[in-house]
């Protein structure tokens, strides 16, 4: 898709001056591999150039552990996680940790970038909602319950490389965590779940709960994506999805892809996504949730540079392509000023605690 400069202008226009916000990031995990890698201030050399290139205010960095550091290791590992993204913030004053609506308006007046921390599932806690309590004190803002596996709280829907259905909702213990997490003041996101767990958030949630990172299954199948009825009940109860954009969840032909003359991937097929997703729910229930992940895994393996596999945008600083994109195919300028930050912005204002 060529885009014209008037609009690749006009998307730098709308980045600079509104509130841009990524909901899904696995920011903290691959901190704690580059460290360990050796590498001294990743999140000064990899994140703040494309981060300021997207002019991106708000992400929302989730702990992601892997299969093999559960169930005994995920504590320590989801911990680990945690520490090393609050020393990275505080190495770096562009950076801020939001952990209330005082911090997000601190972030947004003086220019720096904010980040939110979540859970990418509660696998740490094991089945004691308790235990949040300790993830509360720490600043941990959200949680899904679970990864796409199945663990002691929920079942999640299968992963992005798999495409199969997934039955069986909330375990009694999943219940009892959504409601210490809504009295906490955690936002509940149900990226990952399946069906049935969705279901049953919409039956035990009393505030808006979100999809960090999910797209349109009717634009894309995937049972990682959210049907048009789960937008709408989402929609309907003040909440937002985030658009993924991660290759097979974007592409039902993910390996026929190929990078066009704008050097990234299925830009049509992601402008598909969000104007399904407007169409369903209206511009007020949309945002970005892009899940970037080559970075993460080229951080895991020790490899240099990304994989240029997995990302159809790349990284962080291509995502005024798409905002230009949206504009150019026809999209009016109010709707995507709310759908790059602004509608998570007035999110996260209504569920943080006031102050810290
Ligand atoms: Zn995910």
């Amino acid at each position: 898709m060529k885009i014209e400069t008037y609009y690749k202008a006009k998307a730098e226009e709308i980045h600079k001056t509104c509130p841009v916000v990524d909901t899904h990031l696995d920011l903290a995990g691959e901190l704690v591999f580059r460290l360990r890698n050796g590498e001294e201030n990743p999140l000064r050399d990899i994140y703040l150039p494309v981060f300021r290139k997207g002019s991106f205010d708000l992400i929302v960095s989730s702990v992601y552990l892997q299969n093999h550091e559960l169930p005994e290791g995920g504590l320590r590992a989801a911990l680990e996680q945690i520490v090393v993204l609050k020393e990275q913030i505080r190495k770096n004053p562009e950076f801020l940790e939001i952990r209330s609506v005082e911090d997000l308006d601190r972030c947004l007046e003086e220019h720096l970038i904010g980040i939110i921390l979540y859970m990418e599932g509660l696998d740490c806690i094991g089945s004691d909602a308790r235990l949040l309590t300790a993830l509360w004190e720490l600043g941990v803002r959200g949680a899904s319950l679970t990864w796409s596996r199945r663990n002691l709280l929920a079942s999640g829907c299968c992963k992005a490389s798999e495409c199969y259905e997934i039955r069986g909702g909330l375990s009694p213990e999943g219940f009892d965590v959504v409601r210490e997490m809504e009295r906490l003041g955690m936002f509940v996101d149900v990226s990952h779940l399946n069906d049935d767990g969705f279901e049953n958030i919409r039956e035990t949630a009393i505030r808006p709960f979100m999809a960090t990172h999910s797209n349109s299954r009717e634009v894309a199948f995937h049972y990682r994506n959210l049907t048009d009825t789960q937008m709408q009940i989402l929609a309907d109860q003040g909440g937002i999805a985030g658009l993924n954009g991660y290759v097979r969840l974007v592409s039902e032909t993910a390996e026929e892809e190929y990078p066009d003359e704008n050097g990234v991937y299925c830009l049509e097929k992601l402008c598909m996504h969000v104007e399904h997703m407007v169409e369903v729910m209206g511009p007020e229930h949309v945002g970005y949730g892009f899940d970037f992940c080559d970075s993460y895994t080229a951080a895991e393996r020790m490899a240099e540079g990304q994989s240029h596999y997995a990302d159809c945008l790349l990284n962080h600083g291509n995502v005024p392509l798409l905002t230009a994109a949206l504009l150019q195919r026809g999209m009016d300028e109010e709707a995507v000023r709310k759908i790059v930050g602004e509608n998570f912005v007035q999110y996260f204002r209504k569920m943080l605690p006031k102050t810290s």
